[in-house]
């Protein structure tokens, strides 16, 4: 649990969930969805930079990409730091998630304005259901838990799709829930994106996240043809990534690490 102040900053009951911005003494402002923990000013960092470089440093070649969700926009801000992407597609389906975080998080919403960015409200999961196939280079789902608007986003139906509009060597990296906290839906998205992308093609990865439930989190990939998730060769050209932009979670050695799973984690996954 996270103790905030009891100081509500932004209060509204949109057409999809309760949006507030709540302050904390520890964490700063955070953003709560019906009452879940979205991101905070103190560590949404260690999400936003996870769920964004790792995908772009194994794909290698990244211009046109897909974020599902994402209303406070520290996906797409770390997104952009890649100067070789061109065109970033943001489709979240709630306008007060970005009305709210813009107003009150601004460190994490700063690029809503950004040339690259095509913003689309809408549900994500009609989206790619209508979206031609073969379109994305990267596919990102940075969805909320399973409730509510956000529980489409963890059906096969919704993931067949994202692998239909993925180009060649398309990635997919999904926010995959925790092996310790709502354990079956981790294990029920890993089942269905073994069983779409194939065992190999199908990485989880883990990463901490003091604000959510456990601290123990992951993002569940999907690659269209098999990919090297270590990419030595690119060492030193992330390493100077990571000095350029300051970066203060991802770094090259957390890259690999983050891919290492506990053997508790291997067994929940069925994985030898
Ligand atoms: N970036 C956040 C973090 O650091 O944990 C992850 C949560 S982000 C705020 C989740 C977003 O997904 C919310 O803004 C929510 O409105 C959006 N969302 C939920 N279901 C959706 C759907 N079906 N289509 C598009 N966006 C959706």
């Amino acid at each position: 649990s996270i103790r905030f102040t009891g100081e509500v900053l932004h209060d509204v009951q949109s057409d999809y969930q309760r949006v507030r911005i709540l302050e904390s003494y520890k964490y700063g402002k955070m953003l709560a969805l019906d009452d879940m923990v979205m991101t905070t000013e103190n560590d949404e960092f260690h999400y936003h930079e996870m769920i964004s470089h790792p995908a772009v440093f194994i794909h290698g070649n990244v211009r046109n990409v897909l974020v599902i969700g994402g209303g406070d926009g520290g996906t797409i801000r770390e997104l952009l730091r890649h100067s070789k992407i061109d065109q970033i597609t943001l489709v979240e389906i709630d306008q007060e998630v970005i009305v709210a975080c813009k107003k009150h998080l601004p460190s994490i919403a700063s690029e809503f304005n950004h040339s690259k960015l095509k913003l689309i409200i809408d549900d994500g999961i009609d989206y790619v259901r209508k979206a031609k196939s073969s379109s994305f280079d990267l596919v990102v789902v940075d969805g909320s838990d399973p409730v509510g608007p956000a529980e489409g986003l963890f059906t096969k139906e919704f993931y067949k799709n994202c692998n239909r509009i993925l180009c060649d060597r398309g990635i997919l990296v999904a926010q995959g829930e925790s092996p310790k906290f709502n354990e079956n839906a981790f294990i029920e998205l890993n089942t269905t994106l073994r069983d779409i992308f194939g065992d190999k093609n199908a990485p989880v990865s883990l990463f901490y996240v003091p604000s959510y439930p456990t601290g123990m989190w992951s993002f569940q990939y999907g690659f269209k043809k098999k990919s090297d998730i270590k990419v030595p060769e690119k060492k030193e050209q992330i390493s100077s990534f990571v000095n350029h932009h300051n970066l203060k979670y991802y770094n090259y050695e957390v890259h690999c690490a983050s891919f290492a799973l506990p053997n508790f984690i291997k067994k929940q996954l069925d994985l030898s």
